[in-house]
């Protein structure tokens, strides 16, 4: 058995080294990702996998059912950047990794949550001037008796409300479909404005859906408490980044930590140190003191960057021996 892997980071290397090992299955490493220029290199292979994030074309569909192989393993959760409908036409499988560390997203949330309350970019900034007086600038608040608002409580949320109970605080939820499982963690609110009105931090854990586009825009905001900071680590579009710029310029809200911006496209994951941000938005979102932003790493840990590519080469061998699996999504 044999199997094609596109775009490897050098970091992943040793783990798909000890899965072919460990799977006695032989794999060649593919620089870059699947295109009709380079799918040829697949020729010959029983399986493929790679890790997407611009559009594979239907002549890459066509060429793969020509050399005989029946699927693509996408290393991601997201696999919007496949025509499911041009792979179905050639029989191939489109496969996603849908659940790989719900944990590692779930601390980061913490991990924002805390430097939020306990003001830690304004610490760090006195602390840089050499001003070591207590002030009421740097005082912090205490997540025990805060109550913190979950939208979106599936594998993600479920885990980051599970976190913040450890921590004492009241936790409230909004799901369109509201789970049992759930409901050992928080208590479900009837919907998101009711939500937003009660919490002291509110984390977005939604799908990106056509009915939540903007959903978090400024009126949203008039619902939140002056007090009260959002964290978003789902999709950027949920988000109506302008609206959230005059909400935080007009103290609707205190703050946000953002790791997602809907127009990330270009600029995440890349080096931006010689070309710059050249989104006047996004520009403006970096330099806001009230948003704190990261480059979609809430993810980014050793346990999730192991899973990925496990479950993606656990699901083309898996189509392989069975032609079918599992994380198939068409
Ligand atoms: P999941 O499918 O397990 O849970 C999503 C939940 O949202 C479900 O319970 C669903 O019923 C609910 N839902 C769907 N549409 C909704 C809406 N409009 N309003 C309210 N609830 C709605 O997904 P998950 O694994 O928990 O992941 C959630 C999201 O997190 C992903 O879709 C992805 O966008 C994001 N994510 C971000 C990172 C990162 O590094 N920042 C990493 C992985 C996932």
């Amino acid at each position: 058995t044999k199997i094609a892997v596109y775009q490897v980071r050098e970091e992943e290397l040793p783990i798909v080294e000890k899965w072919s090992k460990d799977n006695n299955v032989e794999v060649k490493i593919i620089d870059g990702q699947i295109t009709p220029e380079n799918v040829h290199l697949a020729k010959g292979f029983d399986g493929v996998t790679t890790s997407q994030n611009m559009k594979v074309p239907a002549e890459v569909y066509e060429k793969l059912h020509e050399y005989g192989i029946k699927q693509i393993a996408q290393r991601s959760a997201g696999f919007d950047y496949y025509d499911l409908e041009e792979a179905t036409k050639n029989d191939i499988i489109i496969s996603n990794v849908p659940v790989y560390s719900p944990e590692s997203i779930a601390e980061f949330v913490l991990t924002q949550a805390l430097m939020l309350i306990r003001k830690v970019r304004e610490i760090e900034e006195k602390t840089n001037e050499r001003d070591f007086r207590w002030q009421p600038a740097i005082r912090g608040g205490l997540l025990g008796e805060m109550t913190v608002g979950v939208i979106g409580t599936g594998h993600i949320g479920r885990v980051t409300a599970q976190l913040f109970k450890g921590f004492g605080a009241k936790v409230i939820g909004y799901d369109l479909y509201p789970n049992e499982e759930a409901t050992k963690y928080l208590e479900y609110k009837d919907s998101v404005e009711e939500l937003v009105k009660e919490a002291d931090v509110v984390t977005l854990h939604v799908p990106a859906t056509a009915d939540n586009y903007h959903q978090f825009d400024y009126e949203m905001f008039k619902h939140f408490k002056p007090s009260a900071y959002l964290i978003n680590n789902a999709r950027g579009s949920v988000v109506d980044t302008e609206g959230l710029i005059k909400a935080l310029d007009e103290g609707l809200l205190a703050g946000a930590a953002l790791d997602t911006y809907e127009n990330e496209g270009s600029y995440v994951p890349a080096d931006n140190r010689e070309t710059g941000i050249k989104d006047e938005l996004f520009q403006r979102l970096l330099d806001h003191p009230k948003v704190l932003y990261t480059p979609h790493i809430a993810f980014y840990t050793n346990v999730s960057v192991r899973n990925i590519m496990n479950i993606g080469l656990d699901s083309t061998l898996e189509v392989i021996k069975t032609g079918d699996t599992k994380n198939r999504v068409n």
